[in-house]
C-alpha cells in the first residue's frame, strides 16, 4: 500500500562483457503523515523525495528493479527529517523481503548457493548473507547422540572441513573449519564431559587412520565402524587398477 506505479521500462546494461536485461518499475511511496515521529507535534511538511533502487523477486525472467521514490518529511518544530516506510523492504536494504523469501524457498530444496544466485539474479555472497546473517553455530547439543558419523569434505579454498553428524537422524552436530586431530579433540573435550562421552556407543568413519587414534581417547566405549561406502569405493578402485594393469600386459590388442 501507499506505492503508486507510473512507468515500466526495459533496461540493458553490459558488465564485463555480459549483457544483462532488467525490467525497471518506477514508483513513488508517499502517504499523509500528520504527527512527527520524534516530537509528536503536528508540524510535518513534505520535503522532497529520495530515490532508492530495490531488487524484486523474479524466477528465470529478466531481473526486476524497483526505482522507488520515497517521500521525505520535515518537522518544523524539532527540525528533524523523516523518510516514508514500506514493509516490502527493511531499512537501508536494497533486496526486498520477497526476494529474500525466494532465496529461502530455493535453499530448502538443498540447491547450492551459486545456483540460487543464478536463478534469483543476485551474487552468491548476497545469497550467503541472506541465509546466514544471523546464524550462530550451536555451542553444544543438550545431549550427545549415542551413534556418531565423522567425515570431511572440501570446503572453501579447497581446504578440508570436519563434519560430525548424528548417525541415526543425520542431524548436524558440528562443522569445524579444519580437520586437525588436536582441534577435533579440543572441540569434543571442551564441550562434553567424559561421562557424556562414555555413553557414545559407535562412531562411523571412513578409513582415515588419524580418526581411529583419537576416537578411542575421546569415546572410550565407542565401537569404530568403517562406512560401507568407503569399503566399496576402495574395492572398486583396487579392482579397476588391476583391470588396467592386466589390460596393459596383453599383447593381442584386438582380442579383449
Ligand atoms: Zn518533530
Amino acid at each position: 500500500s501507499n506505492i503508486n506505479f507510473f512507468k515500466v521500462e526495459d533496461l540493458r546494461t553490459v558488465r564485463s562483457g555480459v549483457v544483462y536485461h532488467f525490467k525497471v518499475i518506477h514508483a513513488r511511496l508517499s502517504y499523509q503523515l500528520f504527527r512527527c515521529p520524534h516530537c509528536g507535534f503536528p508540524s510535518l511538511i513534505k520535503n522532497g523525495t529520495t530515490l532508492t533502487k530495490l531488487r524484486l523477486t523474479t524466477l528465470n525472467g529478466p531481473m526486476i528493479l524497483l526505482y522507488l521514490r520515497k517521500q521525505r518529511y520535515f518537522c518544523k518544530s524539532c527540525q528533524t527529517t523523516y523518510g516514508a516506510k514500506t514493509p516490502i523492504v527493511e531499512k537501508n536494504h536494497s533486496l526486498t523481503r520477497g526476494l529474500k523469501s525466494a532465496v529461502f524457498k530455493l535453499a530448502k530444496q538443498s540447491l547450492p548457493v551459486t545456483t540460487i544466485a543464478k536463478i534469483v539474479g543476485i551474487s552468491a555472497s548476497s545469497v550467503e548473507r541472506i541465509l546466514y546473517h544471523d546464524f550462530q553455530r550451536p555451542q553444544r547439543l543438550a545431549k550427545l547422540p549415542e551413534h556418531l558419523c565423522f567425515d570431511e569434505f572440501k570446503s572453501v579454498a579447497k581446504l578440508y572441513s570436519f563434519i560430525a553428524l548424528n548417525a541415526k537422524s543425520h542431524n548436524l552436530i558440528s562443522i569445524l573449519d579444519d580437520r586437525l586431530s588436536k582441534n577435533i579433540c579440543a572441540y569434543f573435550e571442551n564441550r562434553y564431559s567424559l561421562n557424556e562421552r562414555l555413553k557414545v556407543k559407535s562412531v562411523v568413519i571412513d578409513l582415515n587412520a588419524n580418526y581411529q587414534i583419537f576416537i578411542k581417547r575421546l569415546f572410550p566405549n565407542a565401537q569404530i565402524v568403517i562406512d560401507r561406502f568407503h569399503i566399496i569405493q576402495l574395492v572398486n578402485r583396487a579392482f579397476d587398477q588391476l583391470r588396467v594393469t592386466t589390460l596393459k600386459q596383453l599383447n593381442d590388442k584386438h582380442s579383449r
